[in-house]
């Protein structure tokens, strides 16, 4: 049976909760035990798919199709292991899942409260999987003390009681501001935060603290002694220059230690940190940088394209170059020429996104790119744009476009060589979706198998005849405009098994311009770079030695 490990938050938010919960996770396995991450998320949205990237970040999809928070992409990239539709949830989806057991009625006519139905709910999303790995280490999202968050904390409360002793441990990350007047950390606010939490009878067994200064060992006693905590389970969070760094540095710091010595698991295995070493070295010394411009529109939130950030970073690493990546705002191409502001660049990407706001600017980019031959790479709506272009601009469909945003305009303005599809085959079954349907999960959603067109450059760069990819989109690349395209020279390169949606296009005669229906960001790893953002960061890099 899994060791639990609970990480809850207090004083304020964004204090990197998911970034320590990712490191513990790399930490742990770096000694050789299995681990899988969970995030539980205190807000009423069933999952964040509904959710604005501007608000809310990117929402991360997994391989079974489901959409959750932008945590779940740090667990994976720090892990490597695959989270699951089981490994995030939110207050919504509970209250949903207890309100459909009422309906049912499956309490047989009792009085349906927050203790014990929704915390029971809670405590079963938990225990999915529990006999799978070492440990499990579940992260609650917001703060202590959050009105929506105590049914959270009432159920891991709970859930430690109910499993043996020595099974769970609480793990609580606060802030320790530094005060310039008196040039002190102040231990206040810790003091306080911990006092809520034993409030509700969970008293914490690890403590992180994020400060800007190292914690003085008077302080680190005072914490020790006012939050009952052992002085060597105070853990000190220092900021950091890359996230990829936090292994190395809560290590130091000896977070993994500490948990491992509140479960008593002693002796310790010894940790083989030589996979993050590796991926410090290759990000410390990095020769040169390659310029890409980000041609998208949620471009004022960096957290709204995360994990293409990551894996344009980690194509770096691949390289052993620093990407600079510069977020272009794609509406200003419809107002003004693309040229002056993308020169310079040594490679450009149009990544996904919705609705037609922008997207003739990212059509412009794409041109850009093909005529001048950049590496472009574009992902999802930036694939179906490069084909409006090509179909435009190449194979004279002057009024080529997508049918989303016909729909959008309630009119029909374009020819759809981008359509919206209402059947597909998932594995061995069909799926279907009607016009109306729910905003929510009607999507193209998680990992599906494309084949790839031997001898075409992506079939070379992923050195595979068939991959799986994750997908989240409504619209899809018409095939019927297959032949006409080819005839230009847009091949369509990787297809679904059944041969009926296009998963990829490229340009023969340019040095790197691909389109892929699906997001390869989602699986890259620092250490194990996606084999498509390798290839461009090398496609830019070699640019960049010519310009
Ligand atoms: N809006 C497009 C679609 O639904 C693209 C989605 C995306 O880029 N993720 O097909």
């Amino acid at each position: 049976m899994a060791r639990y490990v609970f990480i809850t938050g207090g004083v304020v938010s964004s204090l990197g909760k998911g970034l320590a919960s990712a490191a513990l996770g790399a930490l742990l396995q770096a000694r050789g035990f299995s681990v899988r991450l969970r995030k539980l998320d205190p807000y009423l949205n069933v999952d964040p798919g509904t959710m604005s990237p501007f608000e809310h970040g990117e929402v991360f999809v997994t391989d079974d199709g489901a959409e959750t928070d932008l945590d779940l992409g740090h667990y994976e990239r720090f892990t490597g292991v695959a989270a699951r539709n089981t490994d995030s949830v939110s207050s919504g989806r509970i209250y949903s899942n207890v309100l459909e057991k009422e309906r049912r009625g499956d309490y047989l006519g009792k009085t349906i409260q927050v203790i014990p139905h929704v915390t029971n709910e809670i405590k079963d999303f938990l225990a999915v999987g529990e006999d799978e790995v070492d440990f499990m280490l579940c992260e609650i999202g917001g703060t202590v003390g959050d009105i929506e968050g105590l049914p959270f904390f009432e159920a891991i409360r709970q859930f430690s009681q109910d499993k043996p002793r020595g099974q769970c441990i609480f793990m609580h990350l606060t802030l320790l501001p530094y005060v310039t007047a008196s040039g002190e950390l102040k231990t206040k606010p810790t003091q306080h935060s911990v006092k809520e939490l034993r409030s509700i009878g969970i008293a914490p067994d690890v403590l992180v603290c994020r400060s800007e200064h190292p914690i003085p060992e008077k302080e680190r006693e005072k914490i020790a002694l006012f939050c009952n905590v052992r002085k060597d389970a105070v853990i000190a969070a220092p900021d950091l220059k890359s996230i990829y760094e936090a292994p190395l540095a809560y290590h130091r710091e000896g977070l993994d230690q500490a948990v491992l010595d509140a479960f008593a698991i002693s002796p310790a295995p010894r940790p083989d940190m030589r996979r993050w070493e590796d991926v410090m070295d290759r990000l410390e010394n990095a020769e040169g940088t390659v310029r890409v411009a980000i041609v998208g529109k949620y471009t004022q939130l960096e957290d709204a394209y995360k994990s293409i950030a990551e894996a344009l970073t980690h194509g770096g690493m691949a390289n052993r170059v620093r990407v600079k990546a510069e977020w272009i705002d794609a509406e200003i191409f419809e107002r003004e020429d693309p040229s002056p502001s993308l020169q310079g660049f040594h490679a450009i990407l149009v990544p996904g996104g919705f609705g037609e706001r922008g997207t003739e600017g990212k059509i412009k980019a794409a041109q850009f790119a093909r005529e001048k031959k950049v590496p472009y790479l574009g992902i999802c709506l930036g694939m179906q744009m490069a084909v409006v272009e090509a179909a435009r601009n190449m194979a004279g469909l002057k009024d080529a476009g997508s049918e989303e945003f016909d729909h959008e305009a309630g009119k029909k303005r374009f020819t759809p060589v981008v359509y919206h599809l209402k059947e597909w085959v998932q594995g061995n079954h069909t799926v279907a979706r009607k016009v109306d349907d729910d905003k929510g999960g009607t999507m193209r959603l998680g990992a599906y198998t494309a084949m790839l067109d031997p001898g075409s450059k992506v079939a070379e760069i992923y050195g595979s005849a068939t991959i799986e990819e994750r997908h989240r989109h409504r619209y899809e690349v018409d095939n019927k405009y297959r032949e006409k395209l080819e005839g230009c020279g847009l091949k369509f390169s990787g297809m679904s098994p059944d041969g009926r949606l296009p998963e990829i296009v490229e340009i023969e005669d340019h040095p790197w311009f691909i389109g892929v229906q699906f997001h390869p960001e989602l699986k890259s790893k620092p250490f194990a770079p996606h084999p498509l953002f390798a290839d461009f960061v090398r496609a830019a890099k070699e640019v960049s030695r010519l310009v």
